[in-house]
């Protein structure tokens, strides 16, 4: 079976093609900068075979069509007709979506009708839906939403104090996002732990640009960093996560910022660029350990914001078993992972073994100390393995 995934951003489309019997990547690639004059599409097959097409690409259809010239090209694929499905992510998909879903007309109308809730990812994704639509009406195609793990969260958990309508009527509660990387790395902790999944207790850090943290109970998450939008939570590459919400209406009385300034001020310059001017972890951590104070002065916080939730999401759960970090950063970043857990180790039972944890390693890896309570896990997400795993299942189920 050959599973194609495509994130669908606001100017690019990311993709991988799976062989799902032989768990092979065929090829992956990226398409940037999409309507600008500068379009840029590259595609590697087999490792290091690389083609780079450079040009405008008009539109997302233009896109898709130069993905397959490309892998047609590379003699990967020769059209759309040779794939048995494609899995989209969808970032949101409010209340209605808890599971990977058949795309058809409903589905599309739904997608856009909560288009208000992420107005810079939904349109795209259902953009790169209906380019497969005209192309090929008869393949397959699933929509795998990010929000879809965190529709178990209870609703004491994700409603917010505000008036009871503004629920009701604006359908404002915490949603969460990142939902399929937290759900694949939980699964791959139970099976490296050989435990059965139903049986552990996790908080899983998902810490990449973008960084969440969720509580999972047996299987099911139960709480998480995220809310309404992905602005929420922890300390992120250019966003701020939690801050007084009072720091907008001061701004907005005292400078006469307006809507879309404060917008941009949250999600674009704040975080680790806006405190330290840069956003890039392997760039902050070489300043700091060069005695750039802000460089230092950003570490800290985002390890002080990463514990302030370990702590809320052990209260949480009662009980954790394992503690997971992922993501460009929580795979990479030894020292922040040694400063997150630094002094959990009594209270909490976090013991870091800091040899494990600064030998680098590929795949999933244990970097707790052997008398901690907690383990503590290394595992490198795979979003788009667990979206065409997920679109695999959904098609299958969809013919029984
Ligand atoms: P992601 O959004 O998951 O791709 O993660 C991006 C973040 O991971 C950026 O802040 C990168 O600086 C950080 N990152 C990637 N590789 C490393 C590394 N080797 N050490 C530290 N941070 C890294």
């Amino acid at each position: 079976m050959r599973v194609l995934v495509l994130n669908s951003g606001s100017s690019s489309i990311k993709f991988k093609l799976f062989s799902m019997e032989e768990s092979i990547v065929l090829a992956s690639g990226l398409i940037e900068q999409i309507g600008e004059a500068d379009g840029r599409a590259s595609i590697e097959g087999a490792p290091g075979v690389k083609s780079v097409r450079e040009g405008k690409i008009a539109d997302h259809g233009d896109g898709l069509h130069l993905m397959l010239e490309m892998l047609s090209e590379a003699e990967i694929i020769g059209s759309l007709s040779e794939l048995d499905g494609i899995g989209h992510r969808v970032v949101h998909g409010g209340e209605e979506f808890h599971q990977p879903t058949v795309i058809d007309t409903d589905v599309m109308a739904a997608i856009e009708r909560l288009s208000p809730l992420a107005p810079l990812h939904n349109p795209a994704n259902l953009a790169g839906i209906r380019v497969v639509v005209e192309k090929s009406p008869k393949l397959p195609q699933v929509a795998v939403f990010d929000t879809a793990f965190h529709q178990s969260i209870p609703k004491y958990a994700y409603l917010y104090a505000l008036p009871y309508q503004l629920y009701e009527q604006e359908h404002v509660r915490r949603y969460g996002f990142h939902g399929t990387s937290h759900h694949y790395v939980a699964k791959a902790a139970a099976v490296y732990l050989e435990k059965k999944l139903e049986s552990l207790n996790m908080i899983t850090l998902h810490l990449g640009n973008g960084a969440s943290a969720c509580a999972i109970r047996a299987g099911e998450s139960v709480d998480t960093s995220m809310g309404l939008t992905p602005l929420e939570g922890l300390i992120m590459g250019t966003r701020s996560g939690d801050i007084d919400p009072a720091v907008l209406f001061y701004l907005a009385r005292e400078k006469g910022s307006s809507i879309d300034e404060l917008d941009a001020l949250l999600n674009k310059q704040s975080g680790l660029k806006g405190i330290c001017g840069s956003n890039d972890m392997r760039e902050i951590t070489d300043r700091a350990l060069e005695g750039d104070e802000r460089s230092r002065l950003a570490l800290e916080m985002v390890s002080h914001r990463l514990k302030k939730y370990i702590g809320a999401y052990t209260a949480v759960l009662g009980r954790v078993d394992v503690l997971v970090f992922t993501g460009g950063i929580g795979e990479n970043a030894a020292q922040l992972r040694e400063s997150s857990c630094a002094g959990l180790e009594e209270g909490l039972g976090i013991k870091i073994d800091l040899e494990k944890n600064r030998m680098r390693k590929s795949g999933i890896f244990t970097i707790s100390a052997e008398d901690s309570r907690v383990k503590v896990l290394v595992v490198p997400t795979d979003e788009e393995l667990e979206i065409a795993l997920q679109t695999m299942m959904a098609i299958s189920s969809a013919h029984q």
